[in-house]
């Protein structure tokens, strides 16, 4: 049975007082322990995450990490200070960070790769972009970018303990969504490639789905059968509206 997860990717959102507000009210109002709820905070409010989530089944998570070992890397942040406040996951190449930041596929797959080094869960996000759809290179983007990560990993093994995903960069934060037969086949295709190298964990790995994720869509995305959750940027600012959402999976 794969893990049905809803993360919700804050950005460089929040302050003190709407960090303790989100969390209250999303606390409040899910208590279930399915789907794994996960949230991913900007990296100063990660002690207030871990203070006000301690007892509780909701994980959190970091938005990046440094591909390096502790040292002179002005700005970065390591794995084992995730770990110091308790972090159980970090996403690797998110869209804005691989556009923005210039990380490209050997970079991402090296943080996937640190991750893992410290026994933190990398939910690696892959996406095209709409000029690579139009263009007809959705799969050939999505297969660089997980071959990227299969070679520094030396194959399939480093999906055993990893989550994907699916994020189309024109669905990011523009209200556009793909349909849930789109991100169907891209999900699909995703587990294809890595059974190639490995039935067993191509089947048992979480496949999520990101790009404007909201209460109304995300009911018709989860009844997909290689869609195991969402990555919900812009609606986990707002607890009802995250909480609806995972809501919507069974
Ligand atoms: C994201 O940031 O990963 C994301 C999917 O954002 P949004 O839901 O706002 O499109």
């Amino acid at each position: 049975m794969r893990s049905k997860i809803i993360a919700g990717n804050w950005k460089m959102h929040g302050s003190k007082d709407s960090v303790t507000a989100l969390l209250s009210n999303i606390k409040s109002n899910f208590a279930a322990s399915s789907p794994q709820l996960i949230v991913f905070p900007p990296y100063v409010y990660l002690e207030q995450v871990q203070q006000t989530l301690k007892d509780t089944k909701i994980q959190w998570g970091a938005q990046n990490l440094s591909a390096n070992e502790p040292g002179a890397y002005t700005g970065e942040v390591a794995a084992q200070m995730l770990l110091d406040f308790g972090c159980k996951y970090s996403l690797v190449g998110h869209s804005e960070r691989r556009s923005f930041y210039h990380e490209d596929n050997i970079l991402v797959a090296m943080k996937f790769a640190q991750a893992q080094r410290h026994h933190l869960i990398p939910i690696l996000c892959v996406g095209e972009t709409l000029q690579q759809r139009e263009q007809g290179l959705t799969e050939e983007v999505i297969r660089e970018q997980l071959q990227a990560v299969l070679l520094l990993q030396a194959g399939v093994q480093g999906f055993r303990q990893a989550v994907i995903a699916y994020e189309p960069v024109w669905a990011i934060g523009t209200g556009l969504t793909a349909t849930p037969e789109q991100a169907q086949e891209v999900h699909q295709f995703i587990r294809r490639e890595l059974a190639k190298q490995d039935e067993v964990i191509a089947a048992q790995v979480s496949i999520i789905y990101g790009g404007s994720v909201k209460a109304v869509n995300a009911k018709s995305l989860f009844a997909m059968p290689d869609i195991d959750g969402g990555l919900v940027g812009g609606a986990s600012l707002d607890a009802h509206e995250f909480v609806e959402i995972a809501k919507c999976i069974n």
